[in-house]
């Protein structure tokens, strides 16, 4: 099982956007996939039709121990096949004042999605822009890390306390976590896209994707119906971006894929 964490301490970056449009493609090539929405706001969770305030069941049981609520517990389906989520709920805003003082936090997550482990080949994981239990339990339980950036001015300000973050939970983890920058939102026409793009091969080039997703007003459109990009409008050049971005995360190298094919 392959587990990927979107996170950014900054909002409005594309992470849920990433989230949802990389798991609508691989569960359109029939690979079984699951969703995490880890972020108070809920963003992913509405996308899929559920309202985070009147959930009864979400990501925020597994963390009242006493409850002993299992990930299968909380499981939602969506109306697309091979595509479930964990959903959050308004309540996980009240996580850190609640029980952040509590011994054996960090884990909650990791161990959940280890329950499910024969389940789902992929699982993504949607973060807050804080730090805090939640994205600790994300950073701990993923095996790479993807981090949207806007290619705007000050993006890169948003990376670098991300990046620290990544460098702390690291030395807790006793491991390296690898991990992805991908330009969100690039608008070519744009000086600000442009040079951001350009600081960011200056400065991250080993950890940068080559590629980058433009702003595409059709994300928008699918999120309001509440479809993954790739199951609304697959010829779009956002969904095109995407794709190859998973192929890229996923280390498929396309000339390989058609060389064995024929
Ligand atoms: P985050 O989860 O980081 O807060 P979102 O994924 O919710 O960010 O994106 C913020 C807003 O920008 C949303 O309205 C989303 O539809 C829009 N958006 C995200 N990526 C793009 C893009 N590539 N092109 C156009 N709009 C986008
Ligand atoms: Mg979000």
């Amino acid at each position: 099982m392959k587990i990927w964490a979107v996170a950014n301490q900054k909002g409005g970056v594309g992470k849920t956007t990433t989230a949802v449009t990389l798991g609508g493609l691989l569960a359109g090539e029939g690979v079984k996939t699951l969703l995490v929405d880890l972020d108070p706001h809920g963003s992913l969770t509405t996308y899929f039709g559920n309202d985070p305030d009147t959930i009864v069941s979400s990501v925020y049981n597994l963390f009242r121990i006493d409850q002993k609520i299992t990930a299968r517990d909380i499981l939602l389906p969506t109306r697309f096949e091979n595509l479930s989520i964990l959903p959050s709920s308004t309540a996980l805003a009240t996580l850190d004042r609640q029980l952040g003082k509590q011994d054996g936090m960090g884990l909650v997550v990791a161990q959940a999605l280890a329950e499910l482990a024969g389940e789902y080949d992929y699982v993504l994981m949607d973060c807050p822009p804080i730090l805090g239990m939640l994205m600790v339990n994300a950073l701990a339980a993923c095996n790479h890390l993807i981090v949207p950036v806007q290619t705007e001015f000050l993006a890169l300000k948003g990376l670098e306390r991300m990046l620290r973050t990544l460098k702390m939970v690291q030395r807790a983890r006793g491991a390296e976590l690898s991990y992805t920058v991908v330009p969100t939102l690039f608008d070519r026409r744009t000086r600000a896209s442009r040079d951001t793009c350009a600081a960011l091969r200056d400065q991250y080039s080993e950890n940068l994707w080559s590629g980058v997703i433009p702003v595409d007003t059709q994300l928008r459109e699918a999120s309001q119906a509440g479809v993954p990009l790739s199951m609304y409008k697959p010829s779009s050049r956002a969904v095109v971006a995407y794709q190859e971005l998973l192929n890229n995360l996923d280390g498929r190298d396309p000339e390989i894929e058609q060389v064995q094919a024929q």
